[in-house]
């Protein structure tokens, strides 16, 4: 009997196994690309790749371009924070059309901020793919992809503004703080993009607490900025009157989880090399991220479906328009940051290059 359910487990391992060399997809592409190089250790990469109590799963720098974009596919320490991303957009996606489908959508001028709320969740998603997946490559690329990654923040934030105050915002807050809101949460994020890029360009590993500051100050006060007008409704109307109101406050449980989980190198701090692969203190805040932006978009779609006609009536064809034009202005402008930023890295790395 033992002998019989042996064989059957052998012959199960067998089976797992030819299955998962038929299903390994680098065996499914052209033999002409380049197959990227197995992982290495912390030590053999230089210290700017080397995360704190990430010991192994490193992909080794200067590989053909193809072999990351390739590297979607390994498994090495950054493969979870590119797909936890890279699986939010499409859940997004579906998200939008789902909603499409039973609160309906008008395209007209009370809809841009959701659109733009939209286009800033995907940039944002899309840059964070694309700066995990492709920094290995050289310290050039490592800072050029995070300064975009930065863009992406900024953009993000000014996203999540523009739906807040058109959608979710009271009247009683609106005559407090309204017309300062848009101009005020424009500025931060655009401060919160420089605070990052200046940072990220300054300081050098093992980095200084000065560097969280410059990054967690100006992100937290856009944050608190642009979270007023939801943190006023939440606090001045009963939470069963609004369907929307339970999914902003699980937008804000989100988003607090993710900051932990950002300024903290937890639980890898207690298991050096132990979560190397999956459990980093930042797959879970990309997690959490995600997930707030998931919550963040069901809100803002209950919101826009309850008072879509109001909305023209309350702020003005014209305001709605210039609100909106000041979303491609802000890209612009942080763009135009991230690229001095890359400017003078690159005059660093070259002065560093010629002194080798
Ligand atoms: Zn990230």
């Amino acid at each position: 009997m033992s002998a019989d359910i042996l064989q059957g487990f052998s012959t199960l391992t067998l089976s797992v196994k030819q299955l998962s060399r038929l299903l390994r997809l680098s065996d499914l592409l052209p033999s002409s690309l380049p197959s990227p190089c197995p992982t290495v250790a912390a030590s053999q990469v230089p210290a700017l790749f080397r995360e704190p109590y990430i010991l192994s799963g490193y992909r080794p720098i200067q590989q053909d371009w193809r072999c990351y974009l390739l590297s979607l596919f390994q498994w090495h320490n950054e493969t979870l924070n590119v797909w936890t991303h890279l699986l939010a957009a499409p859940a997004l996606l579906f998200l939008w059309w789902a909603n499409v489908g039973t609160l309906g959508y008008t395209s007209n001028a009370a809809s841009l901020p959701l659109v733009l709320f939209m286009v800033s969740s995907l940039t944002y998603l899309c840059l964070s793919v694309a700066a995990h997946l492709l920094q290995s490559h050289s310290e050039r690329a490592h800072y050029y992809f995070f300064f975009l990654d930065y863009v992406g923040v900024a953009v993000y934030q000014y996203g999540c503004s523009l739906g807040h105050f058109f959608y979710s915002s009271e009247p009683a807050w609106r005559d407090s703080i309204g017309m300062m809101f848009l101009p005020g949460a424009a500025f931060f994020g655009w401060l919160s993009c420089a605070g990052c890029c200046f940072a990220k360009a300054r300081y050098r590993r093992p980095y200084p607490l000065q560097r969280k500051i410059c990054q967690l100050i100006p992100t937290s006060l856009a944050y608190v900025l642009d979270i007023s007008p939801i943190a006023h409704r939440l606090l001045t109307v009963p939470w069963s009157q609004e369907a929307s109101l339970p999914f902003h406050a699980l937008q804000i449980g989100s988003f607090i989880l993710a900051a932990f989980f950002f300024s903290c190198p937890i639980p890898e701090r207690f298991f050096p090399g132990g979560c190397d692969f999956v459990g980093q203190g930042h797959q879970v805040f990309h997690l959490f991220l995600s997930l707030c932006t998931v919550f963040q978009l069901e809100a803002l779609f209950l919101d826009y479906a309850r008072r879509r006609d109001a909305v023209l009536d309350v702020f003005g064809e014209r305001q709605l328009w210039w609100a909106c034009v000041s979303f491609p202005c802000l890209f612009m402008c942080c763009i135009l940051t991230s690229l001095i930023a890359m400017r003078h890295m690159n005059k660093i790395l070259q002065h560093v290059e010629k002194k080798k």
